[in-house]
C-alpha cells in the first residue's frame, strides 16, 4: 500500500521535477534535487577545500590552469547556448585554482568549482593535455552527474518519501548524500567513482569542449594513454581508481572522435 503511493508521489515528483537530457549524448536521466542546491553545496566544498589547501598563485603552472579554465568554460558557455541547454549553467559561478599537492587529481564541483593539482601537471605535459582533464571534469559538470548519483542514492534510501519534503525536513541528509556523492570528509575533493557509463559521457562532452574552445581533440588520445602506463604501475595515482584508463576507455575516445572534430576550428 504505502509502496504504491511511493511510486505515485515519485511519479509526480518525475513529471514535474526529474527528466532531462544529457549533453551531446541526449540520455535521459533523474534529477531529483534542484540545481540551486546542488551549486550550494558545491560553493561550500570549494570554499572548505581552498581553505585547507594550499593555492598556488602567480606561477607559469598557475596561469596555465587560469588559461585552460577559462577557455574551457568559456566553450561550455558557448556549446550550451548552441544546444539550447544553457539553463543547465544558469546558477554557475566557474573558477579555476591550481592547489599544492602530489595527488594526481582534478575535479570540477556542481556550480563550475575546479581544482587542478599539481602531482597532475607531469603527465597532462602541456596545454593541450591539461584540456583534455579539464574538459573531461567539466562535462561531469555539465552532464549534473552529481545531481543524478544523488538522486539515485535519494530513490533508493527514502524509498518514495515525498522528497521535496525529506530535503526540507532532512538538510543534513542531504548534505550526507552530497557527502557520499562527491567523498565530502576524510579528503577534499577525492571523487567517488563516477559510473561507467558516466566516465564515458564526461569523456564525450570533454573532447567537444576542447574542440570548441580550439585544442585539437585528438590529445586526448594521448593523455590517457600516458594514464593507462601510470595505472599499470605498482602504486597508481588515485585519479586512476576513479578513472580507469584502459583500451576500451582509449578506444571508446578513438570512435567519438569524428563526432567531437565536427565542432573543432583550426
Ligand atoms: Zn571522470
Amino acid at each position: 500500500m504505502y509502496k504504491s503511493f511511493a511510486v505515485i508521489a515519485l511519479a509526480t515528483l518525475f513529471l514535474f521535477n526529474g527528466c532531462s537530457k544529457v549533453p551531446i549524448t541526449d540520455r535521459k536521466q533523474v534529477h531529483l534535487l534542484s540545481a540551486s542546491e546542488m551549486n550550494s553545496l558545491g560553493l561550500t566544498q570549494y570554499q572548505e577545500t581552498l581553505k585547507q589547501s594550499k593555492v598556488v598563485n602567480g606561477t607559469p603552472d598557475a596561469q596555465l590552469v587560469n588559461k585552460v579554465g577559462l577557455n574551457i568554460s568559456n566553450a561550455a558557455i558557448q556549446l550550451m547556448k548552441q544546444l539550447n541547454q544553457s539553463d543547465r549553467i544558469a546558477g554557475f559561478q566557474w573558477e579555476y585554482h591550481l592547489l599544492e599537492s602530489k595527488e594526481v587529481n582534478a575535479w570540477c564541483l556542481p556550480g563550475g568549482k575546479i581544482a587542478v593539482y599539481t602531482g597532475l601537471l607531469p603527465i597532462t605535459k602541456d596545454e593541450a593535455g591539461l584540456a583534455v582533464v579539464m574538459g573531461h571534469e567539466v562535462g561531469h559538470a555539465l552532464a549534473e552527474h552529481g545531481n543524478e548519483r544523488m538522486s539515485q542514492q535519494l530513490l533508493a534510501e527514502m524509498g518514495g518519501m515525498a522528497l521535496d519534503v525529506a530535503l526540507a525536513n532532512e538538510p543534513s541528509q542531504t548534505r550526507s548524500l552530497y557527502g557520499q556523492a562527491y567523498g565530502l570528509g576524510a579528503q577534499y575533493g577525492a571523487l567517488l567513482p563516477f559510473s561507467r557509463a558516466q566516465e564515458s559521457e564526461a569523456d564525450k562532452i570533454g573532447l567537444v569542449l576542447m574542440a570548441v574552445a580550439g585544442y585539437d581533440p585528438n590529445n586526448a588520445v594521448g593523455l590517457w594513454e600516458r594514464m593507462k602506463q601510470l595505472s599499470a604501475g605498482n602504486a597508481p595515482p588515485e585519479f586512476m581508481s576513479t578513472h580507469p584508463s584502459d583500451q576500451h576507455r582509449i578506444d571508446d575516445i578513438k570512435s567519438f572522435m569524428p563526432e567531437a572534430m565536427k565542432y573543432y576550428k583550426k
